[in-house]
């Protein structure tokens, strides 16, 4: 019988074990925390979007741009779906996002145990794999423990994103003694730090908008939805969306800035002349006023502030070019981005081992044969909404798979 050990029991190491096991291998999970699943219990909210089911190649992204979606496609939504759904999660869909009916990530990873155990799956917790040996017909993996022997070996010990659930970065370096590349790991779906003090004052604020960003003026990411403006900068899930852009630009040194847009609905022109007809309604009001019913108080304070306008001056009074400007600091406010959050805060990362020396097709690696990956220890990260569940299970189970059908 094949014995493939899998190095990390998070949502690529399992898929990846039932994958294998399914197809008649022994297999081992060896997972140095004191249980596996960590992560899936926190995706979510506590309550686990394991999938979408919008699918397309841009959901996911790499610097080998083409290598996500065929691995995707062998393992794709449909196929987890139908996965979960014969393990006995029913999925509630939520625009797209899928969750378990139950609303509960723990419903996800009990249904995963059951079905490891069911499929007499070793489950080594507390065993750190810190070495592979490729030995004569297969590989010694050395651990904090006895060592370990294997006729394949799958690498699914994550990334350094929320190292609490135990994704530590140890990864890496396994990868990097069997002298694979990477490409630099930075955090991804994550909170960016800004400059302007003036955050503070409207920290907690909430608010529907568009945010784009430019690195040495050169347009990168954009993403709409709500905003979330916190005491150091920008938050939310459209600035997750663009946040792996930054963080590339950042490290690269790059000048990177954001462009808020809190009125995305109105073209930049037809805006100011909602304005005007605002205006034109009520002449008689106070700057101070005109704004009430728009926008979050904080904000309106902030761009009045910002723009040096007299809160007290009628807006009748107001200019052609003072209308513009109020226009502009609404729909165009530039901040400047100095940082990420750290990978403690981050959802995932972008970067990883470079998946140029590993198989499109089967996830092996082209430097050590009978070594294969799978989930985010590789250069591949996703949208929120999903996508980097969805690329767990798809790579897991390729992994899985081909790693137990493998004949050498
Ligand atoms: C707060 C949060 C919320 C999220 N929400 C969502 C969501 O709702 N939808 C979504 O699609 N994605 C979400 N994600 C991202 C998603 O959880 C991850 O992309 C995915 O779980 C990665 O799976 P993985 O198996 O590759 O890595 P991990 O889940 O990180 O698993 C790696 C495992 O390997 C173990 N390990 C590492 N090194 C070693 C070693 N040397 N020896 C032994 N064991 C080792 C680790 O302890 C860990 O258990 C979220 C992430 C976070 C942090």
């Amino acid at each position: 019988m094949r014995q493939i050990v899998i190095i990390g029991g998070g949502a690529a190491g399992i898929m990846a074990a039932v994958a294998a096991a399914r197809e008649g291998a022994q297999v081992t999970v060896l997972e140095h925390k004191d249980r596996i699943a960590k992560k899936i219990l926190a995706t979510g909210n506590g309550r686990c979007n394991f999938t979408n089911t919008v699918q397309t190649p841009e959901c996911y992204r790499s610097e080998n741009p083409e290598f996500p979606w065929g691995i995707i496609r062998q393992f794709d939504m449909q196929q987890t779906v139908a996965f979960f759904l014969e393990l006995g999660i029913y999925s509630k869909n939520r625009n797209g996002y899928l969750y378990p009916n139950s609303d509960q990530a723990s419903s996800v990873v009990d249904v995963l145990l059951m079905e490891l155990e069911r499929l007499r799956i070793h489950i080594l917790t507390e065993t750190e794999a810190v070495g592979i040996e490729p030995v004569r017909h297969g590989f010694r993996i050395h651990t904090n423990k006895k060592p370990v022997s294997a006729d394949a070996v799958i690498l699914a010990c994550g990334s350094k994103a929320s190292p609490v659930t135990g994704s530590d970065g140890s990864g890496y370096a396994l990868a990097k003694q069997l002298r694979h590349r990477m490409i630099p790991v930075l955090p991804a779906l994550v909170q960016l730090r800004c400059k302007e003090k003036y955050y503070r004052s409207v920290a907690g604020v909430r608010v529907q908008g568009e945010v784009s960003i430019y690195a040495d003026g050169e347009f990168l990411a954009k993403d709409c939805g709500e905003l979330q403006l916190v005491n150091y900068g920008i938050s939310g899930i459209p600035v997750f969306q663009v946040s792996r852009y930054a963080a590339r630009s950042l490290y690269e040194k790059k000048h990177v800035t954001a462009v808020l847009n809190f009125m995305p609905d109105f073209e930049p022109g037809a805006f100011a002349a909602f304005l005007q007809r605002r205006i034109a309604q009520r002449p008689e009001k106070a700057l101070g006023e005109f704004l009430v019913g728009l926008f979050h108080k904080k904000l309106c304070d902030l761009w009045l502030k910002l723009g040096g306008f007299d809160r007290g001056k009628k807006v009748r009074l107001m200019s052609d070019l003072e209308i513009k400007k109020l226009a502009s600091l609404i729909q165009h406010f530039q901040t400047d981005v100095t940082e990420t959050n750290s990978f403690e805060q981050a959802q995932i990362c972008c970067g990883g081992v470079d998946t140029r020396e590993v198989h499109p097709g089967t996830l092996e690696s082209y430097l050590v044969p009978g070594v294969y990956f799978a989930g985010e220890i590789l250069d591949v990260d996703g949208l929120c909404g999903g996508y980097n569940l969805q690329w767990a299970w798809s790579s897991g189970a390729v992994a899985g798979r081909e790693a137990a059908r493998a004949t050498y």
